[in-house]
């Protein structure tokens, strides 16, 4: 999947860069709305991220522009612009969806699967993960193991979810934070531990092989084998 990401706070770039690119998406990266009218120009784009506060010009306006010039893939309007008006302003003119900032990454993610999920409806796309006998069904945010369904916080489902889309890989607490959490909580929280806690005694309790293992000072990983 081909994302055009614009957004000119350099900090917010890279950190969505990263964090898209990890979860699959091949990203190219605009500052103002002349690089991205070029690169929209040059090349075909799944899918857009656009902010709105642009230091060449208005967000909107370069929606409209990439309209007129033939973009045709959905695009999501990331904004710190909250107010009712300027969401449904931006929705009427060309935005798929808006999401507002500070936002978590893993809403962001959703919603760019929901907007590619309404372009492409006949899906071949994945609705289910499994891992050893560990099973989520996408659709259904439902999680098992051995086919006994696992109660979990809508949290632990996508901490899962992000385990089973990395699994047998290490994933980091600043990893993990980065994706589930998105930017809005302090790095030195526990909430990484906690929640890892909680959902272990979820996954791995009835005396089944621990799935969830942790490597001291370096992060979690879950075992795919
Ligand atoms: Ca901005």
């Amino acid at each position: 999947m081909r994302l055009l990401l614009v957004e000119d706070e350099l900090d917010i770039q890279g950190f969505l860069k990263r964090s898209l690119e990890e979860a699959g998406y091949q990203v190219e990266a605009a500052a103002d709305g002349k690089a991205a009218e070029r690169l929209a120009i040059d090349g075909a784009f799944d899918i857009l991220i656009v902010d709105l506060g642009l230091p060449d010009q208005d967000g909107i306006a370069l929606i409209l522009r990439l309209r007129q010039l033939g973009v045709r893939a959905p695009v999501l309007i990331l904004s710190a612009r909250r107010s009712v008006d300027d969401r449904v302003r931006g929705l009427e003119q060309g935005g798929d969806d808006y999401l507002t900032k500070p936002f978590a990454m893993a809403e962001l993610l959703a919603r760019l699967r929901n907007l590619l999920k309404r372009k492409n409806p006949p899906g071949n796309e994945i609705t289910r993960l499994r891992v050893l006998d560990l099973e989520l069904d996408l659709l259904r945010r439902e999680a098992s193991r051995s086919g006994q369904i696992l109660q979990l916080t809508p949290q632990e489902f996508v901490l899962l979810e992000y385990f089973c889309r990395n699994a047998g890989r290490v994933v980091t607490r600043s990893m993990i934070l980065d994706q589930v959490w998105g930017m809005r909580i302090h790095p030195d929280t526990n909430v990484v531990d906690v929640h890892i806690y909680r959902l272990r005694g979820k996954v791995d309790s009835n005396g089944q092989q621990p799935l969830i293992k942790t490597l001291r000072g370096v992060g979690y990983v879950l075992k795919d084998r």
